[in-house]
C-alpha cells in the first residue's frame, strides 16, 4: 500500500509539477504576446497589431460588397495640455479618450492607440458613406465631452483623417499611411476638422515631409542665406534702413521662400537656431552699412517661448559690435495672444537695451488696439494687403489713414509695406505715411549687393525720372 502511494506520488508530483510549469510558460507566453500587439497605457491594440487585424478584415471585403474605413484621431494641441497637465494627468486622459473610443466603437470595429496622442479606428463594415459619418458624430460627441483630470476640466478638440478602402488603398499599410496623411492635411487647416484622404494630398505631404527633414541640416550645411530690402524714408526718398529676409538655398528644390517653411521651423522648433543664426548675421552684415541705415529682423513667437531671447539679443550685439538703436525686432500680433504678461516682460527687457520693436503686418492678426496701448512700440507696419488695394478700395484706404494718423497721435513711425506702384507711393505721400518698403523701392538683394547700393545711397531704378526720348 505504501509502496502503491509513493509510485503514485513519484508519478503524480512530478506531472503535477510539469503542468504547472506548462501553465506558468503558457501564461507568460501569452504575456509576452499581449505586450507585444497593445498598448499598456489604454490596453488597445497597437500599432503592428492593427495593421494586422485590418490585414486580415480586409481579406472579407474583397469577397462581400463592403467597404471599409480607416480613421486616425489625433488631439490638437496634445503637447501644450500634456504640459500643463504633467505627465501623469496626460496619461490619464490618453487612458480616458482610449476608453471613450472603445465605447463609441462595435465589437467587429478595431480599435487602436498608434502611439502618442493617435489613435486609429477601422470600421470594418461599411455599407455608404453615411456609415462613416455617423460613427464620426458619434466619436466626436464623445470626445468633446470634458475631461476629468486633477480636479480640472479638460476639454480637448481633435482632428481626423480618414481612408477609405478599396478607394484609397487595398493594404493595411497603405489605408494607415494614406489617413495619417488626410491627418496631417486636417491639421495643417488648423486642427478640429476631418480631412478624407485625396491623392493630390501625397504630394504635398511628401514635400513638407523632405521640407521637415532637409530643414535640420540646413544651417549646419550653410544652405540659409539673408537678403535685405531696403525701407525708404518717403519724404526725402532716401533710405533709412532694411529688413533682413531668409533665404533657403534647397539642394533639390533651389531658392525656397520664408512661406514654405517657416511654419514647419516653427512646429519643430528649429526656428530658434535658425533665428539666432539670423539675427547674428544681420547684426553682422549691418555694421558694414553707413550708421545712420537700420536693420530690421523678423522673430516668431516660439523664440520668446523658449530661451531668453533679450540674452540671445545682447550677446549678439557684443559679438558684432552693432550699436542697439540700429537693431529693430519685427515681431506679430500673433505673439501677443497668448501668455501676454511674459511677453510683455521680455519686450521690456529688449526695449531696455535700446533695441527698437516693430509690430509687423499689422491688420492681418487680432488687431487689438490695446496691445498698442500696453507696449511702447517703435514702428508700426502696414500690412501690404491693405496697400495693394487700397487705390481701387476706398475701405482700405480709409483703414491705411487711420494707422497712419494713429502713428502721429501715438508718435510711432509707420511704414508701409508692399509698395509696388507709383500711384500707391503718391497716395502714401498725400496722407502722410513716413516710411515706405515695397519693390517700387527695391526687391531683397544679397548682402553685398545691398551694401553697395547703400553706400552710394544709390536711387532704385524703378524710381529714376523717366527719361522721354528725343524726337
Ligand atoms: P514680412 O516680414 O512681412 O516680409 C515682407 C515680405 O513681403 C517679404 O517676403 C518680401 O519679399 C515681400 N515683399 C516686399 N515688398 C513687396 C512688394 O512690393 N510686393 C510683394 N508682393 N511682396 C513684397 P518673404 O521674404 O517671402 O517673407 C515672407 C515672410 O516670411 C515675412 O513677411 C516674414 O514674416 C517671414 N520671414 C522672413 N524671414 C524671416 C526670418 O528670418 N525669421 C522669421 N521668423 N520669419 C521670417
Ligand atoms: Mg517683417
Ligand atoms: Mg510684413
Amino acid at each position: 500500500m505504501v509502496i502503491l502511494a509513493l509510485v503514485g506520488a513519484g508519478i503524480a508530483i512530478p506531472l503535477a509539477l510539469a503542468w504547472t510549469r506548462g501553465r506558468a510558460q503558457r501564461r507568460a507566453r501569452e504575456e509576452v504576446l499581449y505586450l507585444q500587439s497593445h498598448d499598456p497605457l489604454t490596453g488597445l491594440a497597437n500599432r503592428a497589431r492593427f495593421t494586422e487585424r485590418v490585414g486580415q478584415a480586409l481579406e472579407h471585403i474583397q469577397d462581400d460588397d463592403v467597404h471599409m474605413a480607416v480613421i486616425t484621431v489625433n488631439i490638437d494641441r496634445f503637447k501644450e495640455l500634456n504640459e500643463t497637465l504633467e505627465h501623469q494627468g496626460g496619461d490619464r486622459v490618453l487612458h480616458d479618450i482610449g476608453t471613450r473610443i472603445q465605447h463609441v466603437a462595435r465589437d467587429r470595429d478595431i480599435v487602436a492607440r498608434l502611439g502618442g496622442d493617435e489613435f486609429a479606428i477601422a470600421l470594418t463594415d461599411v455599407a455608404a458613406l453615411s456609415d462613416v459619418m455617423a460613427f464620426v458624430h458619434r466619436l466626436g460627441s464623445a470626445l468633446t465631452r470634458p475631461f476629468h483630470v486633477n480636479n480640472r476640466e479638460v476639454v480637448l478638440t481633435t482632428s481626423l483623417g480618414i481612408a477609405l478602402a478599396p478607394a484609397d488603398g487595398d493594404t493595411a499599410d497603405v489605408l494607415v499611411r494614406h489617413s495619417a496623411i488626410a491627418l496631417s492635411r486636417a491639421k495643417l487647416d488648423g486642427g478640429q476638422r476631418m480631412c478624407f484622404y485625396e491623392e493630390s494630398m501625397d504630394k504635398a505631404v511628401q514635400q513638407r515631409h523632405t521640407i521637415e527633414q532637409d530643414l535640420r541640416h540646413a544651417l549646419r550645411r550653410g544652405e540659409f542665406d539673408v537678403v535685405y530690402q531696403p525701407q525708404y524714408d518717403l519724404e526725402t526718398e532716401t533710405p533709412c534702413g532694411s529688413e533682413a529676409l531668409i533665404r533657403w538655398h534647397h539642394p533639390q528644390y533651389g531658392i525656397v521662400a520664408p512661406g514654405h517653411f517657416i511654419s514647419v521651423a516653427e512646429e519643430t522648433g528649429l526656428i530658434v537656431p535658425i533665428g539666432e543664426w539670423v539675427l547674428r548675421q544681420a547684426c553682422s552684415d549691418a555694421t558694414q552699412w553707413p550708421e545712420h541705415l537700420t536693420v530690421a529682423v523678423n522673430l516668431s513667437p516660439a523664440q520668446f517661448r523658449d530661451g531668453d531671447i533679450a540674452e540671445t539679443v545682447a550677446d549678439i550685439l557684443h559679438e558684432t559690435g552693432l550699436a542697439a538703436n540700429r537693431l529693430e525686432l519685427e515681431i506679430t500680433e500673433s505673439l501677443l495672444i497668448n501668455d501676454t504678461e511674459e511677453v510683455l516682460a521680455k519686450l521690456n527687457r529688449l526695449r531696455e537695451l535700446g533695441v527698437r520693436i516693430a509690430m509687423d503686418d499689422f491688420g492681418t492678426g487680432y488687431s487689438s488696439l490695446s496691445y498698442l496701448a500696453r507696449f511702447p512700440f517703435s514702428k508700426i507696419k502696414i500690412d501690404q494687403q491693405f496697400v495693394r488695394n487700397m487705390t481701387r478700395d476706398p475701405a482700405m484706404r480709409a483703414i491705411v489713414k487711420t494707422i497712419i494718423a494713429l502713428g502721429e497721435s501715438l508718435r510711432v513711425t509707420i511704414t508701409a509695406e508692399g509698395v509696388e506702384t507709383q500711384e500707391q507711393a503718391d497716395i502714401l505721400r498725400r496722407l502722410g505715411c513716413p516710411q515706405v518698403q515695397g519693390f517700387l523701392y527695391g526687391r531683397p538683394e544679397k548682402a553685398t549687393v545691398h551694401a553697395d547700393k547703400a553706400m552710394s545711397g544709390a536711387v532704385p531704378m524703378s524710381r529714376l525720372p523717366k527719361r522721354t526720348s528725343a524726337a
